[in-house]
């Protein structure tokens, strides 16, 4: 006999794309959801919900979150859930009466700015209930025209959806969806920096920054759920402060942080020209700001840099570059390169690879340049071939493989803290969760320690692989 499980009308699933950000938007709507009666559930286990929290800042992006929306609308008209939302970066980017008749069987659309709504629409939609915030309080800064009704902002939307004052989530609160071990605490949401390639600023808004006192609170609420690991995101985290402080002040944000007790605090998405000695002394002088940065500089010629408009030149970014392995030698450093920029010529390849040679990035990643309609990188002349991009990719990507199998060599014999979170997996301070490799972890192993921190010592190096033993 074929038992169909019944649909509990309060049941919902979230489907989250993208980055660790978008992962933090997604934990903070669970948690909106579970605070007013729904109940989550695994995707695909005939709940009445589905959240799709999407990504939408490069054409692969949307390609993924366009057929994420098609499969489940198909799951929809086999009755297999009742009702879909589709929040975030995607609804963001686009008008809304586009995507109204693009997907006219989607229930709920939410831009970023618009998602603190999510539990009253989909509270009127399944209870047909209305929903009545407990409090409205405004957000400061910025020049919102529109007020919602709990509290969310809109401003002014121009050919894209929409650009807003980037949303808080005031309480901080949220339901993790990662594992018990780290936490992500975003400290600002949007950009001010406007690269010409990227589409952020629009799609997130200006950069806004979490208040130190409520990043804290944060990081106290992680820390007491089993927290050990802090790892730091936002669109740039160095602008941490600069709307509330007029200057850009992680340094202080860290100094208060490296207090609480937690083993690692880890720093993502640094901005290069924000880097002062004050940020390379904070990690030097607390002993739990782990020595780990990760600072996409996208490209390395003066030239390039340029017209990327990032806010400095290759002398000042080898400058910086020197002075953290002088200041921090065992620090890991990692990276991201964009290959095929408009203007980009063999030469400015070649100072990439001599850039990689001198610094010796401890992790990498390369991309091809994807050309946004939106942006004012698309409309500059000397387009470079998408295969010749990728051409240079596969350089690049070849040379760091070289470069990072002499270091893990290297690593043969040493011994590190580390986290095991897989079966026989582990990272330490020098690999961050999801994004960089790990070590296999070879001889004695028990499901039990998943979860906490042992010491190993590394036994073996390929390539980027590495393995290690327990001791
Ligand atoms: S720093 Fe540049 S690439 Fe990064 S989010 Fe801001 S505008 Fe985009």
């Amino acid at each position: 006999m074929r038992y169909t499980m019944p649909m509990k009308q309060n049941n919902f699933s979230i489907v989250s794309l993208g980055c660790a950000r978008s992962l933090v938007d997604s934990e903070g709507m669970v948690n909106d959801l579970t605070s007013v009666g729904f109940d989550l559930v695994p995707e695909g286990t005939r709940e009445a919900v589905t959240v799709l929290n999407t990504c939408s800042f490069i054409q692969a992006a949307i390609d993924e979150t366009e057929e994420n929306i098609e499969l489940l609308l198909g799951r929809k008209e086999r009755g297999e859930i009742k009702h879909l939302a589709v929040v975030g970066c995607y609804p963001s980017r686009y008008k809304r009466e586009a995507l109204l008749e693009k997907y006219p069987g989607v229930d709920v659309w939410l831009s970023t700015s618009e998602s603190a709504q999510l539990k009253s629409k989909l509270s009127e939609l399944v209870f047909q209930r209305k929903f009545v915030p407990k409090s409205v309080q405004g957000i400061t800064g910025g020049s919102p025209i529109g007020v919602g009704d709990d509290g969310s902002t809109t401003n002014e939307a121009d050919h894209m959806g929409s650009i807003d004052r980037a949303p808080l989530n005031k309480d901080g609160y949220r339901t993790k969806l990662t594992p018990n071990h780290f936490a992500y605490l975003k400290i600002s949401e949007g950009c001010n920096n406007w690269c010409t390639f990227c589409t952020i600023p629009k799609i997130r808004g200006v950069h806004t920054s979490k208040p130190l006192e409520r990043v804290i609170e944060e990081a106290k609420l992680q820390i007491a759920l089993g927290a050990q690991e802090l790892v730091l995101i936002a669109e740039d985290t160095t602008c941490w402060g600069e709307d509330i402080y007029g200057k850009p002040s992680l340094p202080l944000l860290l100094n208060e942080l490296a207090k609480l007790p937690v083993k690692w605090i880890r720093n993502m998405y640094i901005y290069p020209s924000r880097v002062d000695g004050d940020f390379i002394a904070a990690i030097k002088n607390n002993d739990n700001i782990i020595n780990y940065l990760d600072m996409p500089v996208q490209h390395v010629s003066t030239k390039m840099l340029d017209s990327m408009r990032r806010k400095h030149d290759k002398d000042f970014l080898m400058g910086i570059l020197r002075e953290f392995r002088q200041e921090i030698p065992d620090l890991a450093l990692r990276t991201t390169f964009i290959c095929g920029f408009p203007g980009e010529t063999e030469d400015d390849v070649r100072e990439i690879k001599e850039v990689m040679e001198q610094v010796h990035f401890d992790q990498l990643g390369c991309f091809t340049y994807s050309e946004e309609r939106e942006t004012k990188a698309a409309r500059m002349a000397d387009k470079v071939d998408i295969e010749v991009a990728r051409q240079r990719v596969d350089e690049l990507m070849e040379l760091q493989y070289q470069l990072v199998g002499n270091k893990n060599v290297a690593r043969i014999g040493q011994e590190y803290d580390v986290v095991l979170e897989g079966t026989k997996l582990a990272r330490s301070y020098r690999e961050a969760p999801e994004v960089d490799s790990k070590i296999v972890i070879e001889g004695a192993w028990n499901d039990a320690w998943m979860d906490t921190f042992k010491r190993v010592k590394i036994t073996g190096a390929s390539g980027y692989d590495l393995v290690g033993e327990i001791i």
